[in-house]
């Protein structure tokens, strides 16, 4: 069994884009800028974006906090989320989520202008992403192909099954990874809460890369998979001791394992790096610099 680490990986990654930021400042550009936007006070929400600065910091990146209430309206969010899309010095923009009930997240999503939506949920960067256009790719699912890139993991004609649809992991990564990418071209089955359980072993158990992504600790077990699988574990979930463990049972499932993710340690820090890499990008169409 080998570890996907997910840290190391990013530390590559981010240290590759710190060059290139120090490269554009010394030739006279500005900093790459981004903005958070963060509302209430969600513990896990306030140490996502604590990891976010701080890489920020890393990449060579300068950072704006915006902090509002949780009882901000939805009218006052918007007009936040316009300021900052006006602002010609920041260069990308992320809307924590989740927000609270009160405020439409779609609504939220969509008035992020797509040339700063760094997190890649805007339709116009998913449906570009889906087309196989040039597009900022939801950060999570990026820092999976990242993740597989840099282990050399092949991925090409692969089998892969992704365990849960959600807009921002599971729906992504299975469109990514069927499309013609360069990480990717593999054959993707998506499978959801009402797929039968027979259908869902069926495929787990033949599949050569198993995706992750329902947030309940323990789900995929050790007689889900073959031998040799490859798994992606994107589960986060916070038990009662305080410990921080993902989707897979871990101890047993390893073992039958070619490549893993650690939690924490694996796609948590991938996605972070996948934001900078959106950053960079972003910063680069400013200037035209890519
Ligand atoms: P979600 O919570 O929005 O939805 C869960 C998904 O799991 C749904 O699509 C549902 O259909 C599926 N599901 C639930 N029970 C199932 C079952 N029995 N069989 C098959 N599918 C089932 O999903 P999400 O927002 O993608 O979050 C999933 C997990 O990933 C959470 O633990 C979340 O914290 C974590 N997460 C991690 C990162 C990261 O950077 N590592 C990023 C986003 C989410």
């Amino acid at each position: 069994m080998n570890l996907l680490d997910g840290k190391k990986c990013a530390e590559s990654l981010v240290a590759e884009i710190a060059r290139k930021v120090a490269g554009y400042t010394e030739s006279g550009l500005r900093t790459p800028h981004m903005t958070i936007i963060l509302v209430g006070e969600h513990a896990p929400s306030e140490s996502y974006v604590k990891s976010k600065i701080a890489t920020s910091g890393l990449a060579g990146f300068e950072s704006t906090l915006l902090r509002f209430p949780e009882t901000i309206r939805e009218s006052e969010l918007l007009a936040k989320i316009k300021e900052v899309n006006e602002d010609p010095t920041t260069d990308g923009l992320i809307v924590q989520l989740p927000l609270p009930k009160h405020i439409n997240q779609q609504h939220v999503i969509n008035a992020i202008a797509p040339e700063k939506d760094i997190d890649g949920f805007h339709p116009a960067n998913f449906g570009r992403m889906t087309l196989g256009q040039k597009a900022f790719r939801p950060a999570t699912a990026y820092g999976i192909c990242k993740l597989l890139q840099f282990y050399e993991v092949p991925v090409k004609a692969k089998h892969c099954v992704v365990i849960g649809r959600s807009n921002i992991v599971g729906k992504p990564i299975s469109i990514m990874l069927s499309n013609d990418f360069d990480i990717g071209n593999a054959t993707v089955t998506l499978t959801h809460i009402e797929t039968p359980r027979e259908l869902l072993l069926d495929e787990t158990r033949r599949a050569d890369i198993v995706i992750v992504a329902v947030g309940i600790p323990g789900f995929v077990t050790a007689d889900m998979v073959k031998d040799g699988v490859v798994l992606i574990d994107v589960g986060i979930n916070r038990l009662e001791s305080g410990k921080i463990v993902g989707d897979v049972d871990f101890e047993n499932v390893a073992q039958k394992c070619s490549w893993i993710t650690p939690v924490p340690g694996g796609v948590g820090r991938m996605t972070v790096a996948a934001l900078m890499i959106n950053t960079l990008m972003a910063y680069q169409n400013n200037f035209n610099l890519a």
